[in-house]
């Protein structure tokens, strides 16, 4: 391993995990039966297993590894309401203004963002959420251009707040000249998802969902007016099923695979730095995005000591050995003054996209719920949508998300295994490159 890159204490583990135990505890009993029960352990799991129980229903959540496995306890903590719909609203534009569907999509990623805010407060969840803004920096000055074209859309219906910054006044933002200006998001935030994740946990519990870890379902078939789930641990009865399982959609449910293409995301965390270095890089303590195919989000740790800096360094799973030497030095791209830090930690995970960049909930057969697609960003956007389904379950009469039971396609041959996605990468690496050079 190179010493240059990696510290002598690293752990190719996610940095969110020293704050929380995962696979302390042995998994509870599998029930007998539930009213509901939700296949996946994550943020769109337990959002919709704390919405039906409050609601009074008795669901039972069943996670095939230990809780907190999945993308939920891997991930950026960023928290957007709406920017980054924006690759599956482009050309749903109709000639006389914003189109009704996107209008109803881009009002459903604002609530989001409240409903994120709202679970934390209500069940009081301390995992340092902060209403932090976001700068989204432009690769190109065509990117830019492409940025101030949805400024006016995503604050009228999002009211994301945004605002564009110039070139010259990219240093407020970030302590770099790396990007030809960006956008400015106000109405965005950040938080420590591994501790949102167990605070969902506790809340779930508390509510009076049953929690059961290391149980993998294996087969779901017709049982009466309901649904028998078969699991690595036994048998359960359901008169619900709700599929939460995203970027780890597996031969469960072949249909659901067919659908989502699972992405590799890979994250690197950087020894505490300098303090007054460590104050310089993002004077306002925003999350930071940018517009490359190959794209780079990073913000500082909770403690404002180290920087976390995530990308597509790689679309498939690889090891950090892999990953953190290639996210290191689009770092450095970015701050050349963190040459001669190293990484403490490295990790991946997966997210889903989908082949219309955008999230789907729905039924495939009565009593078959899923929520999945986060395209890269869920912490709002499946938290918000698991409690969709659980609302829906409910019967509570709230009105239909614009990501409800829409088409959700997939392609000829396509059955979960995305063979091409090497392929796809390498050649966003070059139009990236390109870019550049033509800008
Ligand atoms: C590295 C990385 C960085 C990211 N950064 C951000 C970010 O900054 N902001 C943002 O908004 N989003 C981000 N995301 C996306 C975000 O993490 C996801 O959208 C979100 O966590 C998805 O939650 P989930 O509950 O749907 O899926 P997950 O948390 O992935 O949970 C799915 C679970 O299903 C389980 N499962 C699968 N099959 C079965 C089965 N048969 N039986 C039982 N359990 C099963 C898996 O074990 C897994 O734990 C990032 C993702 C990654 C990987």
């Amino acid at each position: 391993m190179d010493s240059a890159v990696f510290h002598p204490d690293f752990k190719a583990r996610p940095y969110w995990w020293e704050a929380i135990p995962i696979g302390e505890n042995p998994p509870a009993e599998l029930p007998a039966r539930a009213d509901v029960v939700i296949v996946g352990g994550g943020h769109t799991a337990l959002n919709c297993a704390i919405e039906l129980a409050r609601g009074g229903a008795k669901p039972v959540v069943l996670e095939a590894e230990d809780f907190g496995f999945g993308a939920s306890t891997r991930n950026g903590g960023a928290v957007s309401g709406g920017i980054n719909l924006g690759k599956g609203l482009s050309g749903a534009r109709t000639d006389g203004g914003v189109d009704p569907v996107v209008r109803a999509m881009l009002g459903d990623a604002a609530e989001s963002f409240t409903h994120v805010e709202t679970v934390i407060a209500r069940e009081g969840i301390d995992c340092h959420w902060e209403r932090s803004g976001r700068f989204v920096g432009a690769y190109t000055p065509q990117h830019y251009a492409s940025l101030a074209s949805k400024l006016e859309t995503l604050n009228a219906e999002a009211g994301t707040g945004a605002e564009m910054v110039p070139r010259e006044r990219q240093r407020e933002e970030i302590a770099s000249d790396y990007y030809r200006g960006g956008m400015r998001i106000a109405r965005s935030g950040k938080l420590h998802p591994g501790l949102y994740h167990r605070g969902l946990m506790a809340a779930a519990q508390r509510h009076g969902a049953v929690l059961v870890g290391r149980t993998r379902a294996g087969r779901l078939s017709r049982d009466g007016a309901g649904w028998s789930v078969e699991t690595s641990r036994g048998t359960i009865a359901a008169t619900e099923v709700v599929i939460a399982t995203n970027g780890y959609t597996g031969g469960l449910t072949p249909d659901l695979r067919r659908r989502v293409i699972p992405l590799a995301s890979h994250i690197i965390a950087t020894e505490p730095l300098d303090p007054d270095l460590a104050r310089s890089l993002i004077p306002k303590g925003r999350t930071l995005s940018d517009t490359r195919r190959v794209l780079c989000y990073y913000r500082m740790s909770p403690d404002g000591t180290r920087v976390l800096f995530g990308g597509r360094a790689r679309f498939t799973q690889v090891t950090p050995q892999v990953s953190a030497p290639a996210l290191h030095r689009m770092m450095l791209e970015r701050w050349p003054q963190l040459k001669g830090v190293r990484v403490t930690h490295a990790w991946t995970g997966n997210t889903a996209f989908t082949f219309d960049f955008l999230p789907h909930i729905g039924v495939t057969q009565k009593g078959l719920h899923y929520a999945m697609g986060c395209n890269g960003s869920g912490v709002a956007m499946l938290s918000y949508l698991g409690a969709q389904v659980g609302k829906k379950i409910l019967g509570g009469g709230n009105r239909v998300t614009a990501f409800d039971g829409r088409d959700f396609p997939t392609r000829p041959f396509y059955t979960g295994h995305p063979w091409f996605l090497p392929a796809i990468g390498s050649w966003y690496r070059f139009r990236d490159w390109l870019d550049r050079r033509v800008a």
